[in-house]
């Protein structure tokens, strides 16, 4: 078995413990809309925050329709305190009037389609991809551009370069769970500023490339 495989069934088995995290929670209704709303929501935004916040958005409006029959004072009510709470309850808006004029109300599943639209970069666009229609798509942020790198499968300075790298290597039924497995661990274990390394399951296996300081 490679190191790369060995090292995901070691992370998957460690994240069982940790919360599941905001986005993918929401992904099991199965709604691509909500996952895109709670994406959106989620940039710059605690999991715990971002989870209510959808809750509480989702309680009133699921579609966009619904969302369109909103104020948006009524949306930043219901959003608040997300990060830019004011600003992404324009851009919730926004989207969903997209989607119902140009899309029928569903909303559209190519990278290209979505990339057009405010507030949705390769992050977002991806995690709707892969979490909200389940087509091979990798989710890179924050913790898995940095995980990557720790773990030496990547030596990449952007999160787009980490993406094209791990298409790659990384085998292409895991490609839509990484980012739930990688948030997980990075959350709870290999932490931004002092990772865990003593108590990591895959430390023989990590060249902790750019690890200064672990515990
Ligand atoms: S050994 Fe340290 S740097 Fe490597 S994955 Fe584990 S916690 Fe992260």
């Amino acid at each position: 078995m490679s190191d790369v495989l060995k090292i995901l069934r070691l992370i998957s088995r460690q994240s069982k413990a940790y919360d599941v995290p905001s986005v993918t929670l929401v992904s099991y209704g199965g709604d691509p809309y909500q996952v895109l709303v709670s994406c959106l929501l989620s940039l710059r935004t605690r999991d715990k925050t971002t989870i209510e916040a959808s809750r509480r958005l989702f309680k009133v409006a699921k579609t966009p329709e619904d969302m369109l029959k909103l104020s948006l004072g009524m949306i930043r009510r219901l959003i608040y305190p997300v990060g830019f709470y004011r600003n992404k309850g324009k851009v919730i808006l926004e989207a969903s009037r997209r989607i119902v004029d140009e899309y029928s109300g569903k909303v559209p599943s190519g990278l290209d389609e979505l990339l057009d639209f405010r507030g949705v970069g390769r992050k977002t666009a991806n995690l709707v991809l892969g979490l909200g229609f389940r087509k091979p798509a990798i989710c890179v942020d924050t913790h898995v551009h940095r995980i990557s790198n720790r773990l030496g499968w990547v030596r990449t300075h952007s999160p787009e370069n980490t993406e094209i790298a791990l298409r790659k290597i990384i085998p292409r039924r895991y490609w839509i769970k990484l980012n739930t497995l990688l948030v997980a661990f990075g959350q709870n274990l290999c932490l931004p500023l002092s990772p865990l390394c003593s108590e990591c399951p895959v430390y023989s296996l990590c060249k902790r490339t750019g690890v200064i300081k672990y515990r």
